[in-house]
C-alpha cells in the first residue's frame, strides 16, 4: 500500500516536472521581459499581502512584526529591487581577454539558465529563505519547483496559495509536504537543487542528487562563534550580541552560537547582558511581544534536553514553558569545549560563554570546530580583528556586529566546509542559477596558418 502511494506521488511529481521541462524548452523564460514581469509579480505578491504574510509568520513562530518586516519581507523586497535593477547587465555576455591564436575570434562567457531547479526551504525564515533563491532562479531564467518547509505550516500554506496567483503557473510550481514528499521529489532529475536546512538532511539531498549528477547548493548551519577580545565597548557589545542572538529566539543560521572571551571580559559582559536583556524584553521576557517562540514541540524538547545535559551554570534566564513553546533568553558560564552545548548547533535562545586566555587560544578553539557559517569578532583593536580574519575560516565574517553582514546583496552568502557550499544573494545568486557557457565564435580567416597544427606532424612545427 505504502509503495503504491509512493509510486503514485512520484508519478504525479514527475508529470509536473515534465511539464515544467517542456515549458522551459519552449524558451519562454529566456527573454529579459519575461523575467522582469515575474520579478515584478513577486514584488506585488509581497506588497499586496504583507498583512497576511506577517500574520502567518506570527502564527508559526510568534515573530514580532518588526523582526518579520526586517528579516522576511524587506529583505525579499530589497533583493527584488536589486535584481530588477541589475539582472539585464548580469545577462550580458562577458568578453574575455584573448591570445595571438584567437585574436580574430569573439570569445565570451554567456550566462544561460540551468533549466528546472528545485528550491527546498527551511522553517526559521520561511518566507525569506524560500523566496530569495527564487528571485535568483527567476532572474537567471529558470523554471522552478518550490518546496516550503511543512514545519512553518501557516507560511507553507500561504505560499502555496499566493505563488500560483502571482507567478506563471506554467513555470513555477509549489509542492507541499514533509520528508516523504521531499524524498520522492529528490528522486526526480532536476537541473539544480538549492537546499537550505540541516546538515543531516543535506546529506540525504546530496546522496539523491548524486544519482543524476545534479549540482547542488547547500545552505547549512553550524556553530557561529562570537570572539570578544581586548578593548571593547562592553555596553554596545552586549546590545549587538543580545540582538543578534535572541532575534527570532536564536533560530537563525547566522546567530552567534557561543561567546569566547577572557575571564575578565566575561565578568564585565555578564551584568551588561542582564541589563540589555531587561531593556529589550523587560523583567518577564515571556510577556514581551518582541520574543519569538520555538517553532515546534520537538525543537523545544531538543533545546531543553541540551539544558539538562550541560554541565554549565545558568546565570541568566533558564525558565521555560512547554505549552507556550517558550524558552527564556538564557546565558550560561563554565561551559567547556566538550559540553553538550558545544556538540551541536544550538539554534535557540541559549548562549554559552567559554573563556580563553589569549587570541591564540581562541583561534585554536574555533579552528577545532567545523567551519561555521559566520564568525564574529568584537574588538576595538584592528590587530585582533585582522588576526582572527586571517587565521580562521567561515562562510561570512563580521566584526563588531552579528547577522547584519548578510543583508548586503553585493556580498555572497553561503557556507564553507560543513556549513555548506555555493552562495547566493544579488549577482552571486544569479551565477548560482546560471551555466557559464564558454563561447568562441570563429570565422574562416587565416586558414593557411592552421596548416601548422594539421598532420602530418613535424618536429619543426612545434617550435613555431
Ligand atoms: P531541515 O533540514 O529539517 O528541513 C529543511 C527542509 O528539508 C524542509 O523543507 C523539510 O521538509 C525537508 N526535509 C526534512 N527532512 C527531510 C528528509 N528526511 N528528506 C528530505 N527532505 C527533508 O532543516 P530545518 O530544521 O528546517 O532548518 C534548521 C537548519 O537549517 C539549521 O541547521 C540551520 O542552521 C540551517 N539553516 C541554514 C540557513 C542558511 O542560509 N545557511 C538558513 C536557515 C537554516
Amino acid at each position: 500500500m505504502y509503495k503504491e502511494i509512493l509510486s503514485d506521488r512520484m508519478e504525479n511529481q514527475n508529470q509536473v516536472l515534465e511539464q515544467l521541462r517542456s515549458v522551459f524548452r519552449s524558451g519562454i523564460t529566456i527573454p529579459a521581459q519575461f523575467r522582469l514581469s515575474q520579478l515584478n509579480q513577486l514584488m506585488s505578491m509581497i506588497q499586496e499581502n504583507e498583512e497576511v504574510i506577517l500574520k502567518a509568520l506570527h502564527q508559526d513562530l510568534a515573530k514580532p512584526k518588526f523582526e518579520a518586516i526586517m528579516s522576511e519581507v524587506d529583505i525579499v523586497v530589497n533583493e527584488l529591487h536589486f535584481a530588477i535593477a541589475n539582472f539585464t547587465s548580469w545577462m550580458q555576455p562577458e568578453y574575455v581577454s584573448k591570445n595571438l591564436a584567437t585574436k580574430l575570434d569573439d570569445c565570451f562567457v554567456r550566462r544561460e539558465p540551468l533549466g528546472v531547479v528545485l528550491i527546498i526551504g527551511p522553517w526559521n525564515y520561511p518566507l525569506h529563505l524560500l523566496l530569495l533563491p527564487l528571485v535568483s532562479a527567476i532572474a537567471a531564467g529558470n523554471c522552478a519547483v518550490i518546496k516550503p518547509s511543512e514545519v512553518s505550516a501557516h507560511t507553507d500554506r500561504l505560499m502555496a496559495e499566493l505563488i500560483p496567483k502571482y507567478l506563471s503557473q506554467e513555470c513555477y510550481t509549489v509542492v507541499r509536504g514533509g520528508a516523504e514528499e521531499t524524498t520522492s521529489l529528490l528522486q526526480l532529475r532536476f537541473d539544480h537543487i538549492f537546499y537550505t536546512g540541516s546538515q543531516a538532511v543535506a546529506r540525504i539531498v546530496m546522496r539523491a542528487a548524486s544519482v543524476h549528477l545534479t549540482p547542488v547548493t547547500l545552505e547549512l548551519g553550524g556553530k557561529c562563534p562570537c570572539f570578544i577580545y581586548g578593548r571593547v565597548d562592553i555596553a554596545a557589545a552586549a546590545r549587538r550580541l543580545v540582538w543578534s542572538k535572541y532575534f527570532n529566539a536564536g533560530q537563525s543560521c547566522v546567530a552567534p552560537d557561543y561567546v569566547l572571551c577572557s575571564p575578565a571580559t566575561r565578568d564585565a559582559l555578564l551584568p551588561a547582558l542582564r541589563q540589555t536583556l531587561e531593556q529589550f524584553y523587560g523583567k518577564e521576557p515571556q510577556k514581551s511581544p518582541d520574543m519569538s517562540r520555538i517553532v515546534s514541540d520537538r525543537h523545544w524538547t531538543r533545546l531543553m534536553e541540551l539544558l539538562k545535559k550541560t554541565s554549565g551554570k545558568v546565570v541568566v534566564g533558564g525558565e521555560s514553558d512547554q505549552e507556550d513553546k517558550y524558552i527564556a533568553p538564557t546565558v550560561l558560564v563554565d561551559v567547556n569545549e566538550d559540553d553538550a552545548l558545544m556538540a551541536e548547533e544550538i539554534f535557540g535562545p541559549i548562549l554559552p560563554i567559554l573563556t580563553v586566555e589569549s587570541v591564540e587560544e581562541g583561534i585554536d578553539l574555533m579552528n577545532r570546530q567545523e567551519k561555521p557559517l559566520a564568525l564574529y569578532v568584537f574588538s576595538d583593536e584592528a590587530s585582533v580583528v585582522n588576526t582572527v580574519l586571517e587565521r580562521t575560516s567561515s562562510g561570512g565574517f563580521c566584526s563588531n556586529d552579528g547577522i547584519i553582514h548578510m543583508c548586503l546583496p553585493t556580498l555572497p552568502f553561503g557556507g564553507v566546509g560543513t556549513s555548506g557550499f555555493g552562495s547566493y544573494h544579488g549577482r552571486w545568486g544569479f551565477e548560482t542559477f546560471s551555466h557559464r557557457r564558454a563561447v568562441m565564435l570563429r570565422g574562416w580567416a587565416l586558414e593557411r596558418l592552421n596548416g601548422l597544427r594539421y598532420p602530418p606532424y613535424q618536429e619543426n612545427k612545434l617550435s613555431w
